[in-house]
C-alpha cells in the first residue's frame, strides 16, 4: 500500500489517497478544536490514541455485523480505510443529557433520558453544524429514505453494542457522534472516528469525564483520562 498525495486535512484527520483507488488512508493528529474551531489545542498522543481506539471499536463493531470503512491499522497514527463519500449528516446518539441537549432542554446534565435520543446535524462548519430532522435531510437531498433508515437503524445498534462494552468495562456511554459514507458501489457505512473525541464517556462509579470535554472545560487530566479509556478497553493487555 503506497501513500499518495494528501486528499483532505481536517480538524483532527488528514486523508490521503493511496495507490489503490478504492483505499485511502488516514493520519490522527494531535490537534483538538472545540466550539465549531474557536478553541484551539494539542492534546498529547492523542493521533495515537484515537487511531487506535477507532480501530477497536470499528473492529468490533464489524464482528457485530455493523459496515464500517475501517480495515486496518498501518502504523500509530494512520489507519487503511474502504474509499466513501462522507454524508453531510452528523448523527447524535444520547442516552444520558449532556452538553447541548442538557442545555437545550433544560435537563441536568447526568439525567438519564427513558430511551435513546437521535439526532441529526447537517455538517457545516460555515454555519454551525445546525440540528435538522428528517424533513430537512429530503429538502437538501442530503440522503435518501433507505439511507436515513440505515444510518438511523446502524447508529442506534452501535449505541446498544458499545454500551454493553463499556458497562462491562466500568464506562457509561453518555453520548457519541457518527458519520457515515456511502462507497462506489452506493452502500451506507460507518466511517469517520469513534474516539474520546466524538464520544462522552463518563466513569460509571465516580461519573468522572474521561473524554474531550476536560479540554473544552479547561478541566486538566486530558492527555490521561484519553489514556485512560485506551487502558479501559484492552485492560492494559496491548
Ligand atoms: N460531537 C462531535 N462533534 C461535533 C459535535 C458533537 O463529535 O461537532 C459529539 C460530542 O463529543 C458529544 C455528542 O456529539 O459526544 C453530543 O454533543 P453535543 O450536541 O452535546 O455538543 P457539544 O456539547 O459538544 O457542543
Amino acid at each position: 500500500m503506497e501513500k499518495r498525495e494528501q486528499l483532505y486535512e481536517g480538524k483532527a484527520k488528514i486523508v490521503y489517497r493511496t495507490d489503490d483507488p478504492e483505499r485511502y488512508i488516514v493520519y490522527y493528529k494531535d490537534d483538538a478544536t472545540a466550539f465549531n474551531g474557536l478553541k484551539k489545542g494539542t492534546i498529547t498522543g492523542k493521533g495515537e490514541l484515537n487511531n487506535r481506539i477507532s480501530a477497536h471499536f470499528f473492529a468490533l463493531l464489524e464482528e457485530h455485523g455493523i459496515p464500517t470503512h475501517f480495515e486496518k491499522l498501518l502504523s500509530p497514527r494512520e489507519m487503511l480505510v474502504k474509499k466513501v463519500t462522507i454524508l453531510p449528516i452528523e448523527v447524535v446518539v444520547r442516552n444520558i443529557a449532556a452538553g447541548s441537549l442538557a442545555k437545550r432542554l433544560g435537563l441536568a446534565e447526568g439525567t438519564p433520558l427513558a430511551r435513546p435520543v437521535l439526532e441529526f446535524y447537517y455538517k457545516s462548519d460555515a454555519l454551525g453544524d445546525p440540528m435538522i430532522n428528517e424533513y430537512h435531510v429530503y429538502a437538501l437531498n442530503l440522503a435518501s429514505a433507505g439511507e436515513l433508515r440505515a444510518l438511523s437503524d446502524y447508529a442506534l445498534k452501535v449505541d446498544s453494542i458499545l454500551s454493553a462494552y463499556l458497562a462491562e468495562r466500568g464506562l457509561e456511554l453518555v453520548d457519541f457522534k457518527l458519520e457515515f459514507g456511502r462507497t462506489a458501489a452506493g452502500r451506507v457505512i460507518l466511517a469517520d472516528e469513534i474516539s474520546p473525541d466524538t464520544c462522552r464517556f463518563w466513569d460509571k462509579a465516580t461519573h468522572e469525564k474521561l473524554d474531550k470535554d476536560r479540554f473544552r472545560r479547561d478541566m486538566g487530566g486530558v492527555e490521561e483520562a484519553y489514556q485512560e479509556i485506551w487502558r479501559r478497553l484492552t485492560g492494559g493487555t496491548e
